[in-house]
């Protein structure tokens, strides 16, 4: 059984973070719904947009490609030409990959994301119209979510079954939705949300319509931090939020913090991490400080100006210290760190990100939403409102489309493979690609900068902060 995940975008926010430059908008409420249509329709409609778009789905999904990749792809000759300047592992030979046959009946979806931007500014009648329409098309429930018997949870499901009549009313046990050919696998539904956005009502309706996890855009616990980076939550926000999400059931609540913002002190990001760890909770990330050259910020220190506090902005080496001190302070709190950027509680690391960590599947929908079938990447226009026009008028927003050459495929699988703290098995690649690695990693062994366990090479615990210069490294 193949699992997929679906990732939903939703490219609105409240303010402009000044270190931002994502193709999100500061946009009237009233825009919220068009798009919110718009996404139900190419869900409703992935099948024939993909088509249109030239993607082939999911004939080769996953795994299942290795066999259309071999046709397609250049010979190990031409591999090797086309890169110039660029690593040249030698391909020998396709990519020796199990020759499943894939059918959209041999696959599960076990993960959704709504992502953004931030979702939680969405009605939660839209969430819930997103989640409906994705239980239709891809035939899955939330086995377990409708037993919880609260007020919000009947209106929600009162008013997704009056839809016109169209759906199915939202069943009450576990059991397949009729209309899709993929199996029952969820397992982690996510919703992207800002702490000053969560009230209770809202949140017993996401927990209604079967989000089942919650990740914090919190950043800081410090004010002064939060107000000079722009964002619209303060310090008691997050205490204020926390327990709403508890109270509606949300058993599963991840924090994101960032390393580095404007006036962040070794002191200030101690206590950051601090009042986290007392939180407690499932998940965190943590972020180095990335500014965008087009964002408000990035303008300011190309200038070398002060405003939007860019003279206070943490050098490298500060950034470096304080992920490591995270390090310390979230392994001696319990959490397990598996991946660069993220720790978990055990059981709790995330599913859908692993999926892009893994070269999983997963299917994007939205505005500037990627999709990768194992084979093939392609992503929709970011522009929000020509998304919307395209997709109502009945065309595919897919603007960008890509077929990996096995040389891709493998740099993803050593790139990708790397962030994870587990590693990656260098002879199972080896015999997947036809390629020869292990000296491309002795270099970077002999400087302290991976580590070997057998065929398993990982990056060395002490040099997660210049995980880059391994990369850039390996892929010489
Ligand atoms: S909330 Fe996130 S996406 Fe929106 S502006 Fe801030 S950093 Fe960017």
């Amino acid at each position: 059984m193949r699992k997929l995940g679906i990732y939903v975008q939703v490219p609105f926010c409240r303010t402009k973070c000044t270190y931002c430059n994502f193709h999100t908008g500061v946009v009237s409420s009233s825009r919220f719904e068009p798009y919110v249509e718009a996404v139900c329709r190419e869900i409703r409609e992935y099948r024939h947009l993909l088509r249109a778009a030239g993607v082939d789905w999911p004939g080769r999904l996953g795994r299942c490609s290795a066999a259309p990749l071999q046709e397609k792809s250049e010979t190990a000759g031409e591999v090797g030409r086309r890169g110039r300047g660029r690593a040249s592992y030698e391909v020998r030979q396709r990519p020796a990959l199990e020759g499943e046959s894939c059918t959209e009946s041999s696959i599960a979806v076990d993960t959704v994301y709504i992502g953004g931007g931030t979702p939680s500014l969405l009605d939660p009648a839209h969430i819930g119209k997103i989640l409906n329409e994705i239980r239709i098309a891809f035939g899955v429930d939330w086995p377990g979510r409708w037993g919880r018997s609260r007020a919000a949870p009947l209106k929600a499901k009162s008013e997704m079954a009056s839809d016109g009549g169209r759906r199915p009313a939202f069943p009450t046990g576990s059991g397949q939705v009729p209309g899709g050919p993929y199996k029952v696998e969820i397992e982690e539904v996510t919703l992207e949300a800002d702490p000053e956005t969560v009230e209770a009502g809202k949140a017993e309706a996401w927990v209604a319509a079967g989000i089942n996890r919650v990740s914090f855009g919190l950043q800081s616990f410090s004010d002064k931090e939060l107000a000079a980076a722009g964002r619209m939550h303060r310090r008691a926000d997050i205490y204020r939020a926390v327990p709403i999400l508890r109270e509606a059931g949300i058993g599963n609540i991840s924090f994101d913090l960032i390393a580095g913002l404007p006036h962040q002190s070794k002191e200030s990001w101690r206590a950051s991490l601090e009042e986290l760890a007392r939180l407690a909770p499932e998940h965190v990330s943590v972020y180095l400080l990335e500014v965008d050259e087009e964002s408000r910020l990035g303008k300011e220190l190309l200038q070398g100006g002060s405003r939007y506090s860019a003279g206070a902005v943490p050098s490298d080496d500060e950034m470096a210290e304080f992920y490591e001190l995270a390090q310390e302070m979230l392994g001696a709190a319990g959490y397990h760190h598996y991946e660069i950027s993220n720790w978990a509680k055990p059981g709790f690391e995330s599913k859908h990100n692993l999926k892009y960590w893994r070269r999983e599947a997963y299917l994007g929908f939205g505005a500037g939403a990627h999709s990768f079938s194992g084979t093939e990447r392609w992503a929709n226009a970011h522009d929000a409102a020509a998304y919307v026009c395209t997709v109502e008028s009945g065309r595919s927003s897919v603007e960008q489309h890509e077929i990996l050459t096995a040389q891709q495929a493998l740099e993803e699988e050593l790139f990708l493979g790397l962030r994870q703290l587990n590693g990656i098995d260098v002879g199972k690649i080896e015999r997947d690609y036809g390629v020869t690695l292990a000296g491309r990693f002795d270099p970077l062994a002999l400087a302290g900068l991976v580590e070997r366990e057998g065929s398993v090479v990982r990056l060395a615990a002490g040099k997660l902060s210049v995980s880059n210069e391994v990369f850039v490294e390996l892929m010489r």
